[in-house]
């Protein structure tokens, strides 16, 4: 029994290996999923008989497009912007648009995929999709964004909408930019809200939608800290980035009696011992600044340049990556091994490479994977959606309470699907059986469509 799902899963694998040999990232995703997968599908034949991981791991649709845009020197511009819709078994489409240059087909599809499951785990409906361009936002002016996610909004509105594809925010891509594209959908189709998320509340966005990501990572990690008999209070957290899931992430740890010795950003980090200011890398970061600023305003902290917060010389209870994807490989690993740390969440999606997750998993160390962790920004999107289509907008309380309900009910999910499969405390196993389960039920339900 269990060879033949090896087998199956290898053969899926191989195939696409061998049809899409450049794309790294998606292939890391697919194999860390499926892999993971081999137990389940010793117990459910039928994805066999139906063939049914091939069907998971090819997108429904890939839109790919030219986005044309004007400077403010006049000069004309071109970047590659796509959509990948990649199942709409549990619901429309949903998932963010990232505009940074690393943007390919690879990193959308891995994220699309990831998608998939995180949005299954949040128990809403809500299918999985992913987009985004290689445009590169930093250092452009208001104008120049304004005119990019006009020309972006121009093609994608064609295939997109409440009931069929409901993009929202990534990497580049927060509020201002969710106004403009709203702006250009109204424009060109209606004025529908359920179209996108992460909106402005003033475009009847959700309370709490910003602080989502981050205050869902902690309250995932509040869960799985409590679970052991412990507590936050007293605990210190080392988080990589200083965008909108570290930001929230920091403040939330604060709330509950933590303690972040340091944070990132593309130049280096930042340490201070007295605990991160949050407050002031909201600011810096919000008038486009660096985090080379902070130690003006604080003489205590320490700034250091072009390097990994993973190699700070400190020992701390917990990590919390919050920057990008990859961005710890196995020898940073090893360095959160030696610093002593016992929970490594993840805000980012796929930060852990392979070779990382390895370390980790030879230690008694409790890893939750970003699809559990980071899945309280699009289960808000999704209480968006549902505010949207009742015409009404809940209170912050009201959200962040659901919000601290949904993560509850994750962790829970998680870790009892763990157990239930003979490995307790594989939250990654669980994430990824409770996560596929519920999709895979839903593609046979439907039947071959
Ligand atoms: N980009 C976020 C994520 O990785 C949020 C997606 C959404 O709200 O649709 O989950």
């Amino acid at each position: 029994m269990g060879q033949a799902s090896k087998q199956y899963i290898d053969g899926v694998l191989n195939r696409l290996n061998k049809q899409y040999p450049d794309m790294v990232e998606f292939q890391q995703a697919t194999k860390e999923v499926l892999r993971s997968l081999e137990k389940f599908v010793d117990k459910h034949p039928e994805v066999i008989e139906h063939n049914l991981f091939e069907l998971l791991v090819e997108p429904e649709r890939v839109v790919k497009f030219r986005v044309p845009w004007q400077d403010d020197a006049g000069k004309w511009h071109v970047n590659t912007g796509m959509r990948v819709q990649f199942n709409s078994a549990l619901g429309p489409y949903k998932g963010g648009l990232r505009f940074d240059p690393s943007v390919n087909e690879s990193i959308i599809k891995f994220l699309g995929f990831e998608q998939i499951f995180k949005n299954s785990l949040t128990g809403l409906p809500i299918g999985g999709g992913k987009g985004g361009s290689n445009f590169n936002p930093k250092g452009k002016s208001d104008a120049e964004i304004m005119r990019f996610c006009q020309s972006f909004m121009t093609e994608l509105s064609k295939h997109i909408g409440p009931t069929t594809d409901v993009p929202a925010g990534d990497i580049g891509v927060g509020g201002r930019e969710i106004g403009y594209l709203f702006g250009q959908y109204k424009r060109l189709q209606q004025y529908d809200s359920g179209t996108l998320t992460g909106k402005p509340l003033e475009m009847w966005g959700s309370y709490a939608r910003t602080e989502a990501t981050g205050y869902g990572l902690v309250y995932f990690l509040q869960n799985a800290v409590e679970d052991r008999g412990d507590s936050l209070e007293g605990k210190t957290i080392v988080v990589s980035g200083s965008g909108n899931v570290a930001q929230y992430a920091m403040k939330k740890a604060k709330d509950l009696g933590a303690k972040v010795l340091a944070c990132s950003d593309r130049g280096g980090y930042i340490r201070d011992e007295s605990g991160i200011d949050e407050e002031l890398v909201i600011a810096i970061k919000e008038r486009g600044g660096s985090l080379a600023e902070y130690i003006e305003e604080h003489s205590s902290a320490t700034y250091h340049t072009d390097e990994s917060v993973w190699t700070i010389d400190a020992s701390y209870d917990i990590a919390l990556p919050c920057a990008t994807q990859n961005e710890i490989d196995g020898s940073l690993a090893k360095n959160l091994v030696e610093a002593g740390v016992t929970y490594v969440m993840e805000g980012a999606n796929m930060p852990v490479n392979d070779e990382g997750l390895e370390v980790l998993a030879e230690q008694e160390i409790l890893y939750g994977p970003g699809k559990a962790a980071n899945a309280g920004g699009v289960a808000v999107s999704a209480l968006e959606m549902a505010q949207n289509a009742q015409r009404l907008q809940w209170d912050f309380d009201e959200v962040d309470q659901r919000l601290q309900d949904i993560m509850a009910t994750i962790y829970q999910k998680c870790s009892e699907t763990a157990e239930e499969y003979g490995e307790p405390g594989n939250l990654s196993l669980g994430a990824n059986i409770a996560g596929a389960e519920k999709v895979l039920k839903a593609m046979e339900t439907q039947g071959l469509v």
